[in-house]
């Protein structure tokens, strides 16, 4: 099964708002205190993320910090065009725009359903270095067997598929400042991307900020779903897609990866979407945790420059986003 031809797909590129990291911390630090009880944002030099226990698959989140949205859900739902198949490495370079450098790109997005000829979820976690060799850290998470079980497997450096839509984090890996965002014991009722997205559009109103990067829930649980194949029946409805999707209760620890944005910026983006992957066989996509008492979340983050929207469904819908 071919890839779509990068060249050929629409790409729509926006600016984005790039606050302070010291602004952003300050406003995150004293929203975050109404969702969970103890908070810490700080700016710090990026760790070296592709170290125990981040395993990204390069060290830094910086250097052309950018977002990428790719197609959407409306080509999944009400069924699905199993025509959008996306090369990742591709779209990451005429993302990045720049060339010869290495790209780190990383987030959730639909996997690549040819491997087992089932639907899955995907989660990228990739280094294209500049000489062209690839560093796969990616992995697909899919339900299996009669007792519909999620297995998580990971992805070889060969396979630059994803299908359908994927919202991803984009930069050349490097080191440098970023967002360390630590929380423990949830108080409030927002997840803890969403307890940030809000914070940040809150603050920023029409002003569009961005983040991308990783976080780990480090303890406790969370409710995350792995989509079942290709439904042949269309799926209309909120309920009808709950019921499509396999949800589990996933123990730490997960590691999510992803990008999160305060408004559409007319590009019919998706707020919010993170992935996670483990050592174990869970993997799948971040709703949030059930285990308020004693979740403890650590992200870094760093903003967006830029927003690059690829090939975005023509007619589109609003449901399937959560
Ligand atoms: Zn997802």
């Amino acid at each position: 099964m071919s890839f779509l031809k990068t060249e050929d797909l629409l790409f729509e590129t926006k600016e984005l708002f790039v606050p302070k990291l010291e602004e952003i911390q300050e406003v995150l630090q004293e929203a975050l205190r109404s969702n969970f009880d103890q908070v810490t944002v700080e700016v710090v030099d990026c760790p070296n993320l592709k170290n125990d226990p981040y395993y990204l698959a390069d060290s830094g989140l910086c250097g052309s910090p950018t977002l990428v949205e790719v197609g959407g859900p409306p080509y999944l739902l009400p069924l699905v065009d199993t025509s959008k198949i996306y090369d990742i490495t591709e779209i990451a370079k005429r993302s990045i725009g720049k060339e010869s450098t290495n790209i780190l790109i990383c987030g959730a997005g639909a996997g690549p359903h040819m491997i087992h000829d089932q639907n899955c979820e995907g989660i990228y976690n990739m280094k294209i270095e500049n000489n062209g060799s690839i560093k796969n850290c990616s992995y697909l998470a899919r339900v299996v067997g009669v007792e519909e079980k999620c297995a998580l497997e990971k992805l070889p450096d060969t396979e630059k598929r994803f299908a359908l839509l994927a919202n991803l984090f984009a930069c050349e890996g490097k080191p440098g400042k970023v967002l360390r965002v630590h929380c423990k014991k949830r108080i409030g009722q927002l997840n803890f991307i969403t307890s940030i997205r809000i914070a940040l559009q809150n603050f920023y109103k029409e002003k569009c900020v961005g983040l991308g990067g990783l976080f780990l829930i480090k303890s406790g649980m969370v409710y995350q779903h792995v989509m079942r194949h290709f439904s042949t029946t269309p799926i209309n409805t909120e309920d009808q897609l709950n019921n499509w999707l396999k949800f589990y209760e996933m123990p730490a620890v997960l590691n999510a990866v992803g990008t999160l944005i305060t408004n559409e910026n007319d590009l019919d983006l998706r707020l919010q979407h993170f992935h996670s992957f483990s050592n174990t066989n869970w993997g799948g996509h971040y709703h949030y945790d059930t285990t308020p008492e004693n979740v403890e979340y650590e992200g870094f983050f760093n903003v967006g420059e830029q927003i690059v929207r690829v090939d975005r469904p023509r007619t589109t819908h609003k449901f399937g986003r959560d």
